[in-house]
């Protein structure tokens, strides 16, 4: 039996022209030789499995060969390339930090940079995962990095830039390595089952290419592993049957028995599916991944998203022409919607159940019809504003329905009660608004009509927002002064403080100013302070009753590093005090005086 070599190493790239998906990086690495502009240290980052040690090694072989060809391909043939071909070159260093990174380690490094090359023009240093490397060694490794001698290259590379100090960072020419598409993993598949002579059908490898998410290394891997499995033929239902995965066809019938309303066939193939061994939520997910495919598949200009075999595309297409955009989208909220929930339902079975017959029900349903809002049957109330006129008015519900149709309920999540933007549920929906205003004479006496339901308002608090067609907004718009703005302004830091002091301190830290048209303008540090959603809310709604003004909106600003921040804070304060009149800090000092907090 001869020797089993994984088809990674088999069929790792040996030149630049080999390498898969990185052909941006292999050409501009290329261009370097040719112009023999080659940095001295080189940051190859990315994901794992994208071939960051595979390009290093081609580089340190082709800038060592003696006799590039016209392509800067390596001979092959030279010396140093026979030596490259059997890993026994002496110009190449590799360091796994990961468990080599320590001060030691890297000082043995540092020590072998200073001998020069005996046979061809490099040393070329691979640092793997360099990330792992401790601080000292980073450290230790830095001088050399700074100076290194003009036959030393270093390529470093990792999988997490961002845990790369600065200072190292600097000195490297820095390479973005990316996920290697779906296509191009599966070509790459192609080529090594021909060469292995192992029959293959399409889909199976596009669904290794897919599972590999970018990673030859993994895809490579797969592939052994299932053709260890089933042999020289690797068909699509050895993949699946392999790799765990929902098979297609379920969806495929799934989608259309909710197209038909099937409701028994559902039921049917969805307990299939249980029996198979597959839970719920894969099953959910699965056809959520189904609907988006076909979605994706409407539009000419998206179907690049597609990743599957032309026959398949085929497939999907044809299913996609037979479903409304329409119903998509909902089908897709549906599947959102109890895919989130999954984890909290008793039942899991009969919650995904329940989500099948919710999709079955969404062509049952005219676009309209759902009306959850009561109707309102409580007499109209007459009120004033302040001014005794009226300037919004409000349609009695006594009046005949069809000038006002009951507006959908929406989704729970879409906005915060304070929100003055209007709620994007109405804006996609255009034919569910109701009209905004009826003309003055319907309420008679310039009154505002303003109706008042329990249901109504719990309805409100269940959707987490108001319905400003429903409800009577007054304009309540009084001047105030910047001096009264600043009163309230620190009245709701100090109360707000309770709460959340940072939140309270940030606000307080700064004077907020008058703008045009009722905004407040206000400035934080940092504008993560403005994305308090509840702070934010409750200051606006405290503003409003305090100034009497609930046209109010707020603005934030980020400061200049320049301007002066308000003392807040007791120490602020002493601190300010003692910059103001310096002999506070001697008086401090000498008494031991602490800020009492
Ligand atoms: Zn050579």
């Amino acid at each position: 039996m001869d020797n089993f070599i994984v088809s990674a190493r088999k069929y790792r790239p040996a030149t630049f022209r080999q390498v898969v998906g990185q052909q941006a990086i292999t050409s501009t690495l290329q261009n370097a030789i040719k112009n023999n502009h080659l940095a001295q240290a080189f940051l190859f980052t990315g994901p794992r499995g994208v071939g960051k040690t595979t390009c290093a090694r081609i580089l340190a072989k082709t800038i060592n060969c003696t006799n590039l060809n016209a392509d800067l391909e390596p001979c092959d043939q030279c010396e140093s390339c026979r030596s490259f071909n059997t890993n026994s070159s002496f110009n190449i260093h590799e360091l796994d930090a990961a468990s080599n990174n320590s001060v030691d380690d890297i000082r043995n490094l540092v020590e072998q940079v200073r001998i020069p090359p005996q046979v061809g023009k490099y040393k070329v240093y691979i640092i793997d995962e360099v990330h792992m490397l401790s601080t000292s060694a980073f450290n230790a490794f830095l001088k050399t990095l700074e100076e290194p001698p003009a036959y030393a290259k270093f390529i470093l590379a990792t999988t997490e830039k961002h845990k790369i100090i600065p200072t190292i960072l600097s000195r490297c020419q820095i390479f973005d390595f990316r996920r290697i598409t779906v296509e191009d993993t599966a070509n790459y598949l192609q080529y090594v089952a021909d060469n292995e002579h192992i029959t293959t059908d399409a889909e199976a490898l596009h669904i290794i290419a897919q599972k590999s998410d970018g990673a030859m290394r993994d895809a490579l891997s797969t592939f052994d592993q299932i053709v260890s499995y089933s042999g020289n033929n690797l068909t699509y239902k050895s993949v699946i049957e392999n790799l765990n995965i929902l098979d297609y066809e379920y969806f495929f019938r799934i989608t259309d028995s909710i197209l038909q309303r099937n409701i028994t066939d559902l039921l049917l193939v969805f307990n299939e599916v249980i029996e198979n061994g597959f839970d719920g939520q894969h099953f959910i997910m699965g056809l959520a991944e189904h609907l988006r495919s076909l979605l994706v598949m409407k539009n000419p200009e998206t179907i690049q998203l597609m990743h599957a075999s032309e026959q398949l595309k085929v497939r999907y297409k044809n299913q996609s022409s037979a479903c409304h955009q329409d119903f998509l989208f909902k089908a897709l909220d549906i599947c959102n919607q109890y895919d989130l929930k999954y984890k909290a339902s008793n039942n899991k079975r009969l919650h995904i159940e329940i989500a099948l017959l919710a999709l079955a029900d969404i062509n049952n349903q005219p676009a309209q019809v759902k009306a959850s809002v009561a109707p309102l049957t409580s007499k109209p109330e007459p009120i004033k504003n302040d001014a005794g006129e009226s300037k919004s008015t409000y349609q009695p519900v006594t009046k005949p329905v069809e000038k006002a149709p009951p507006p959908p309920v929406s989704k729970p999540e879409t906005q915060t009660p304070s929100s003055p933007a209007t709620p994007a549920a109405e804006r996609t929906k255009p034919e569910a608004a109701s009209p905004r205003k009826m003309p003055e004479s319907e309420t008679g006496n310039g009154k505002v009509m303003r109706n008042i339901s329990i249901k109504k308002s719990m309805d409100l608090i269940k959707n987490g927002k108001e319905n400003d067609d429903q409800k009577p907004v007054e304009v309540i718009d009084n001047p105030f002064t910047q001096q009264q703005l600043e009163t309230a302004w620190n009245t709701f830091c100090r109360a707000y403080e309770e709460k959340s002091p940072s939140f309270a301190n940030a606000l307080a830290k700064y004077v907020p100013a008058i703008g045009d048209k009722h905004v407040i303008t206000y400035k934080v540090d940092s504008l993560i302070i403005s994305k308090d959603t509840l702070g934010i809310s409750s200051l606006l709604e405290f503003l409003k009753k305090e100034l009497h003004n609930n046209q109010i909106t707020l603005t934030a600003t980020v400061p200049d590093k320049t301007e002066p921040k308000k003392a807040y804070t007791d120490r602020e304060k002493m601190e300010r005090l003692i910059e103001k009149y310096p002999a506070v800090q001697k008086l401090k000092d000498q008494f031991n005086l602490e800020i009492g907090f």
